[in-house]
């Protein structure tokens, strides 16, 4: 199916897989044991599907094993070296992190916050962010993080839904040098919202700001606030975080993460995915505000003492090459990113990022969305100059952690592109069919996971029900993560994209990643992104949106060899009735590709719930283009 690269670091454990497949309970019971806890559990695994409760009767605390721990060893030893949009730097360290954790906890305790509440963090990627999570858990509180790039309605939502008692704001933050006035945009959230007792403000761009008698600053408060808060002893269970899915499907869903197992699965995952060391400078480029920033900015890093980059604005600011920039100059080993991401630098041309020194990165990584092999191939090249071991990461907001992925970490496996590889040990992975019998290798299928696992979500918040229908219900007793898949003939799997997404042409069906992976492996083709629409006499016809790479204009030549390219690559059924250039596509804030969007517009929906999505002006551009396809079919 394709071809493959043989680049480990030269890790070769066996034993942990062994071990995970004669009983993953007790593997995971064993893995559990790497964290600091206040008491044992008493039962690994308490499992009443769909519910999940791990290391039963075990008390823990995710600050305490974020930053007590490192005190003895790694006081001095760089946390966070941090990078403001306008070039500013703040480096912190283990011991700074744990003396303004512990303030900020009395912080909070002094505003009335007890175990259990609810605070809502808005705040721009700064240290500080970081730090009111890790008071919160330090506390028992539930934090709930939203990307600072949403607009006053969805963020009053999300407040709503959580009734926090708390909120965290900025005066402003910087994206592509402008302020954006964050504290305006709380102001307006939270109008008659009695329940927001306080809200709390950091000062990050100076920009003027009304204050109420419910508003405090955060250095006023910082001030006068003891340095010295222990830990709370929580249940493993403990309510960790609420957070919000991206929202590529629809209206995002409250995700409830616990405690114990979200950091078990999280203290594993990045010691095997990233084969974390001492001396390694780790950046992911996630906003905190998705999961991949709270799982693998925030907690995962932290736990293992890991030293990390964290940077505030956009990643083409104040041009294409501020990225390599980064890495540059804070002589980053290990890399994290997404394919939106990849396919924009890819866009920009390959002198930008030779123009930089590269070599000390190691490892790379990317999530959220299938990478094209194209893509793939070009982050190995020209990012990794063909030295670094590229890690494709699946997983969701609900299962915590990474559950496919390779993992250089404990096991050299040949790399293909575009493959995940295999499930992570102690998670059953599986591509089925309708009606759950897993399918042959090189069947396309739906993927289920058949064991719960520690990083699992612990419902939808407030509302077991729906958790119980949208994950559950599908199949008995198997989680149903909603994406296509299929398994080759070595076990390696391949995600196609989303259920919903999948297109049915002539009794066949295919995956919108396929498609779009092969538009894009045309030289000139940026992004792609494909959907279905009704057609009478075959049920359904397919529409390709194209962006095309800087400096290439469309053609109809060019529109010939990509339907030739398709026909070649794929087959003649999956060849689109009309390609559409567009200057850009329908994404979320996260960046992923919204296809419900272009499918609805096609279709002549209604297109749902859009508080998620990035720029309306994709959609606008998206409804032109159709409009004049409908036009030409009725001439
Ligand atoms: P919503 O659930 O609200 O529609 P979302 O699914 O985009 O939003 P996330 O939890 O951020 O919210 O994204 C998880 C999804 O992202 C996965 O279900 C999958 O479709 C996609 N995904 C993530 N990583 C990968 C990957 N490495 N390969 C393929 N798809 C991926
Ligand atoms: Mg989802």
């Amino acid at each position: 199916m394709s071809e493959t690269y043989n680049i480990g670091l030269g890790n070769n454990d066996s034993e942990t897989r062994k071990t995970a497949e004669s009983d993953y309970v007790s593997f995971w019971d064993n893995q559990a044991k790497a964290l600091s806890w206040f008491s044992p559990w008493t039962k690994t695994l308490d499992w009443q599907p769909p519910f999940a409760k791990w290391f039963v009767g075990g008390t823990i605390n995710a600050s305490f094993n974020a930053l007590d721990v490192h005190q003895n060893t790694r006081s001095e030893k760089t946390a966070i070296l941090w990078e403001g949009e306008d070039g500013e730097s703040r480096t912190l360290t283990y011991g700074d992190m744990f003396s303004q954790v512990q303030k900020f906890a009395n912080v909070l305790k002094s505003l009335g916050v007890q175990k259990g509440d609810r605070v809502t963090i808005y705040l721009p990627m700064v240290p500080e962010l970081p730090i009111a999570m890790l008071a919160c858990a330090r506390i028992g509180a539930t934090h709930t993080v939203v990307f600072s790039g949403f607009s006053a309605s969805s963020i009053r939502d999300r407040i709503d839904d959580s009734k926090s008692k708390i909120v965290i704001t900025a005066d402003g933050g910087y994206r592509r040098g402008k302020v954006v006035k964050l504290k305006e945009v709380i102001d307006e959230a939270i109008q008659n919202f009695d329940f927001v007792e306080h809200v709390v403000v950091l000062e990050r761009t100076k920009n003027e700001i009304k204050m109420s008698s419910k508003d405090k600053l955060w250095n006023d408060l910082m001030k006068n606030a003891s340095e010295s808060c222990t830990a709370e002893k929580l249940d493993s269970d403990h309510p960790l975080y609420i957070l919000y899915t991206s929202g590529t499907t629809g209206k995002p869903k409250g995700v409830l993460h616990g405690t114990g197992g979200y950091l078990t699965h999280l203290h594993s995952t990045f010691k095997w995915a990233f084969d974390i060391k001492d001396s390694d400078v780790f950046f992911c480029t996630a906003d905190i505000g998705w999961v991949t920033g709270h799982s693998y900015v925030v907690y995962a890093p932290l736990l293992h003492g890991a030293t990390e980059v964290m940077y505030e604005g956009a990643p083409d600011f104040p041009d294409a090459s501020r990225m390599w920039d980064i890495l540059q100059k804070y002589k980053v080993t290990i890399f994290y990113t997404t394919p939106t991401a990849l396919r924009m630098f890819m866009k920009f041309g390959d002198d930008i990022p030779n123009s930089f020194d590269l070599s000390t990165l190691r490892l790379l990584g990317t999530v959220g969305e299938p990478i094209n092999p194209e893509v793939w191939k070009w982050y190995y090249k020209i990012i990794g100059k063909e030295k670094c071991p590229i890690i494709d990461t699946w997983w969701q907001t609900e299962t915590g952690g990474m559950l496919i992925s390779p993992l250089p970490g404990l096991e050299t496996i040949p790399l293909k592109p575009g493959s995940g590889t295999r499930p992570i040990p102690g998670v059953n992975i599986e591509v089925v069919d309708e009606n759950g019998a897993s399918v042959e290798p090189n069947t396309k299928g739906y993927l289920v996971i058949k064991n719960p696992w520690p990083g699992m979500l612990l419902t939808l918040w407030g509302d077991d029900e729906k958790y119980k229908t949208v994950y559950w219900s599908k199949y008995e007793n198997c989680y149903y993560p909603g994406d296509y898949a299929l398994k080759d003939d070595d076990g390696y799997l391949w995600l196609l994209g989303r259920a919903d997404d999948v297109l049915k042409v002539a009794g066949h069906r295919i995956g919108t990643a396929e498609l779009e992976s092969c538009i894009v492996s045309h030289n000139d083709v940026a992004e792609s992104a494909v959907c279905g629409i009704p057609d009478e006499v075959k049920g359904e016809v397919i529409i390709a949106f194209v962006v095309l790479k800087q400096g290439v204009s469309k053609s109809d030549i060019l529109e010939k060899q990509l339907i030739e390219k398709i026909r070649n690559d794929i087959g003649a059924i999956a060849t689109p009735k009309q390609i559409y250039f567009v200057s850009k596509l329908p994404k979320t804030r996260s960046g992923k590709i919204i296809r419900r969007l272009l499918k609805a517009v096609a279709n002549g929906e209604k297109i749902g719930d859009v508080s998620t999505l990035e720029d309306g002006a994709a959609v606008s551009e998206v409804q032109q283009s159709v409009e004049d396809l409908k036009r030409s079919m009725n001439t």
